[in-house]
């Protein structure tokens, strides 16, 4: 029995998060492999509003005691203020992920026949895009040394030698389970920290001699992502450069309501959560897109479970759907039949059903 810890939180989570685990019930109905059994804990603003914290202790110990985390959105309106010592909803997250010891975030951004048309650049350019962004997400320069000094201010980026290579094995084993290309990404002809990752991806491809690497300037890398997207397989690279390139390789598919996202830790227990936000501006309306939720259940199944088959069930229902050509608002189309939140559930689970 699979221990499944489920995270909500604030805005469309609640509605999103409804919808992935009818999917799982549809799962583990036709699958003996997969039982489960869930258990809700409060995160960001509601936990704020109900405990004063954006993540209770009660959270943090539910999710080290389960197989894996499974989060919806945190953060709205009601609860932002600047304040330095104020109590803001994203604590719950780089709290969790903290707690967890989530180093390296995993955002797949894979071109939908279907949605072909919904992205910014021309179709030809997208034909066989499916790209793995491995991002270091506990290091470099968000967590190094900063200050500010009279009219100066500066930030550090900070790596070790083992914090690069734990990121660098995730990015060759995942690029032997699929295209089997590794791009590093760097700034070093400028940067100390980043001549030691170069250093650090040429020794661990030592232990991959069958994947091909690829090292490509930070700057470079922004611009092949626009020039000729299909040439990457996995992009491995530290927590800023991911941070940006990640946004940016997302937006390829044309909608933030399609992308799901893997935290994997050190600690054994991983975090799936949907890339964006938690969308105040449509909460409770029942319109918001739940398939970045339903395809981070999918990479649940995949990398925590190792349950490849029901996991390509899901994607292949996901796909059945917009071939079907269901759309939520976000995704609409001429010619598309118009759903709901609930409607897109819904038919996921029928194709699944169906299979
Ligand atoms: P957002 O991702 O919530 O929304 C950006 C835009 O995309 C909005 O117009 C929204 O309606 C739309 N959108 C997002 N998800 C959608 C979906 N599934 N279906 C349809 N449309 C969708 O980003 P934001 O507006 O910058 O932030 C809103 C709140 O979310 C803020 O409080 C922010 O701090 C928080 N946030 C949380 C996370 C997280 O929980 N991981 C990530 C980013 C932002």
């Amino acid at each position: 029995m699979r221990k499944l810890a489920l995270l909500a939180g604030d805005g469309i989570g609640p509605e999103i998060i409804k919808e992935a685990l009818n999917v799982l019930d549809a799962i583990s109905d036709k699958s003996p492999s997969f039982q489960y059994e869930v258990k809700e804990a409060l995160i960001g603003g509601i936990a704020i509003d109900n405990t004063g914290t954006a993540l209770p202790k009660e959270t943090v110990e539910l999710c080290k005691d389960s197989d894996a985390v499974l989060l919806g959105a945190v953060g709205g309106p009601k609860w932002d203020n600047t304040d330095p010592g104020g109590v803001r909803p994203e604590q719950g997250l780089l709290g969790i992920r903290k707690e967890l010891g989530l180093f390296a975030n995993l955002r797949p951004v894979k071109i939908f026949d279907a949605l072909i048309d919904s992205s910014t650049l021309k179709p030809e350019y997208l034909k066989d895009v499916d790209i793995m962004v491995v991002r270091e997400l506990t290091g470099g320069i968000y967590f190094g040394e900063r200050k500010r000094v009279g009219d100066r201010a500066y930030d550090t980026c900070d790596y070790t030698f083992s914090e690069i290579e734990r990121l660098l094995r995730i990015g060759f084993d995942l690029a032997g389970k699929r295209g089997g290309k590794v791009h590093s990404i760097d700034k070093a002809n400028v940067l100390e920290s980043s001549r030691l990752w170069r250093e650090v991806a040429v020794k661990v491809h030592a232990d991959y001699p069958e994947i091909e690497l690829s090292h490509m300037l930070v700057d470079n890398c922004a611009m092949q992502l626009i020039r000729n997207p299909a040439q990457f397989d996995v992009i491995a690279t530290s927590n800023m450069f991911g941070d940006i390139l990640s946004d940016e390789a997302s937006m390829l598919t044309g909608s933030l309501g399609m992308l799901a996202s893997a935290s994997l830790g050190s600690k054994g227990v991983s975090l799936y959560e949907p890339s964006h936000g938690s969308a105040p501006d449509i909460a409770g309306q029942n319109i918001a897109n739940p398939i970045a939720t339903i395809m981070s259940v999918s990479l649940m199944l995949r990398y925590s479970f190792d349950l490849m088959y029901e996991a390509d069930i899901i994607d292949k229902a996901i796909e059945d759907v917009l071939d079907d050509r269901f759309r939520t608002a976000d995704i609409m189309e001429d010619g598309a039949t118009k759903v709901t939140t609930a409607e897109m559930g819904e038919k996921i689970v029928a194709s699944i059903k169906k299979q």
